[in-house]
């Protein structure tokens, strides 16, 4: 069962990377449940470009293989065939000339034309380039761009500059997947399609709110990419900061893309430098049979954080005093990605014995299980006079709205499809991402200036001990958490 159809262009799009783990795991396998759902209409092809030799038959195979590893039930749809017709080749080398001749041939008139940088970030630039030298990319033609965008502020720069030479804004998707999670858009449904939320969103009903972001796996087998990133910038400085924007933002005029980007650009902006007494780091460290963080990074002198905990406060009139926990790490108890919005206690309880110590908690769940649930009090069943209960109300998506639970597509299928319908909603401006690495960057070059230790942590909990004093200092708990 895949979700209802809107229907598109005509489109190439050419997968630079083609052949890579991102286009194995997610791209084609999305590209495929979408095609199933009818997203792909008659004429539009899928153009695989990568680095290794193989012709349309081998790449048709590269993407059978990569659909019955990675993908879901619909590997068993007997529409992969003509899917797989939909599929060619190109041997090319993004920092050379070879190939490019090639694809400029088989570039069509009439088609909406999308490219899908899904290489090293090094390779941004000299794509970019070679697009424009060799006339494949016309005016409008589209570009996305995989994370990592830049490493502080003045590499983001520079291939914005660089990508900016070619390609006007309007053409570059910076795609973070996060965005394109269901729960994530249902933040923006849920608190301007409903009279109930807006008015409680400030601080005069909101304690607090906290973002995480938890996995169980470590860095192995990145190690060597993650070691010169580390969790500030490798999920902080993209993901989390995307979705406190989400959280934080005024209500654009319009559900538009640069009326939303324009308001997360301010929730950026407004943020409060965070002084180290405020944040956390932390690094794994060696389980009973499981490697450390600096073995599975093979650095035995690593400083890179693989966890980070912190206070941040936004200095606007909406949420002045409202602090916002976010915390992101590696090997944690549980994976699982929340947004809690706890609001504040009762000013007073008339039900005797209560302590109004009640809470009303907006809990939006990313992974496992994408969903919403308010924490409401009610009466505990029973007779023996009034006594409080906190129960969850709970809406998880897959029950409430696909027949066979299955009915909510993918991060990446969706945002692929925005791209081809032209719908910039989703995806980072480039303002944006250098506002965002202003604010990161400051904090990691303390780090670096004071030669920061991470604290050690133990596997399989919810990350260094210094973290829960960070939130208790101020009478608050972090929620716990679940898988
Ligand atoms: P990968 O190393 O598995 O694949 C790289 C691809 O680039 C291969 O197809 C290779 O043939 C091609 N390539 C390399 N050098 C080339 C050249 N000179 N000319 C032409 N093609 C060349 O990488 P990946 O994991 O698929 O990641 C791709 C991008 O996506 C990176 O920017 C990465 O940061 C980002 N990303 C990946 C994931 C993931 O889950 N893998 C998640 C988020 C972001």
């Amino acid at each position: 069962m895949v979700s209802r159809v809107i229907p598109v262009d005509p489109f190439d799009l050419v997968i630079f990377g083609g052949t890579g783990d991102l286009a194995r795991r997610k791209i084609l396998p999305g590209l495929f449940r979408r095609f199933i759902a009818g997203q792909m209409p008659e004429g539009s092809r899928i153009i695989g470009a990568a680095r290794s030799e193989h012709d349309d038959a081998e790449y048709r195979e590269v993407a059978r293989a990569a659909i019955e590893e990675f993908g879901g039930e619909e590997k068993k749809d007997p529409a992969l065939q003509d899917f797989l017709g939909r599929l060619h080749y190109v041997a090319i080398d993004a920092t050379g000339e070879g190939g490019w001749s090639q694809l400029s041939g088989l570039m069509r008139d009439g088609v909406v034309r999308a490219f899908y940088f899904s290489v090293a970030p090094s390779l941004f630039g000299p794509l970019a380039e070679r697009l424009h030298q060799h006339r494949i990319a016309d005016g409008d033609s589209r570009i996305v761009v995989e994370k990592p965008f830049g490493r502080d502020l003045e590499s983001a720069k520079a291939l914005n500059a660089t990508l900016a030479s070619h390609f006007d804004e309007r053409q570059i998707y910076r795609i973070d997947h996060y965005l394109g999670k269901e729960t994530v858009q249902n933040l923006m449904a849920i608190r301007f399609g409903n009279v109930l939320f807006e008015p409680l969103w400030n601080s005069h009903y909101v304690d607090h709110i906290q973002i995480t972001v938890a996995e169980t796996v470590g860095v192995g087998g990145r190690g060597a990419y993650y070691d010169k990133s580390g969790a500030m910038r490798d999920m902080v400085q993209n993901h989390l900061m995307q979705l406190l924007c989400l959280i934080a933002m005024e209500p654009p005029a319009q559900f538009e893309a640069d009326a939303v980007r324009d308001e997360k650009l301010k929730v950026i902006r407004a943020l409060q430098p965070v002084d180290a007494h405020h944040i956390v780091r932390g690094q794994y460290d060696a389980g009973e049979d499981s490697p450390s963080y600096r073995q599975d990074s093979e650095n035995p002198r690593s400083f890179t954080e693989s966890f980070v905990a912190m206070r941040v406060m936004i200095a606007n009139w909406r949420w002045a005093g409202v602090p916002f926990y976010l915390r992101t790490g590696k090997k944690l108890k549980a994976r699982s990605s929340e947004i809690a919005v706890v609001f504040k206690d009762l000013g007073h309880s008339m039900f005797e014995g209560d302590e109004a110590r009640h809470r009303n908690i907006l809990s939006i769940r990313l992974q496992p299980n994408e969903g919403i649930d308010l924490q409401v009090t009610i009466k505990e069943p029973g007779p023996g006079g009034m006594r409080l209960v906190d129960v969850p109300l709970d809406m998880t998506f897959a029950d409430a709205l696909g027949p066979d639970g299955e009915d909510v597509p993918d991060a990446y299928e969706r945002l692929i499809m925005d791209v081809i319908r032209g719908n910039q909603t989703l995806f980072m401006r480039g303002d944006e991402v250098e506002a965002a690495w202003a604010w990161t960057d400051p904090i990691i070059e303390g780090w670096e200036r004071r030669a920061d230790v991470p604290k050690l942590y133990e596997q399989g909990t919810g990350g260094p001990e210094d973290a829960q004093m960070l939130i208790h200092r101020d009478g608050r708990r972090w929620r716990d958490i679940k898988g």
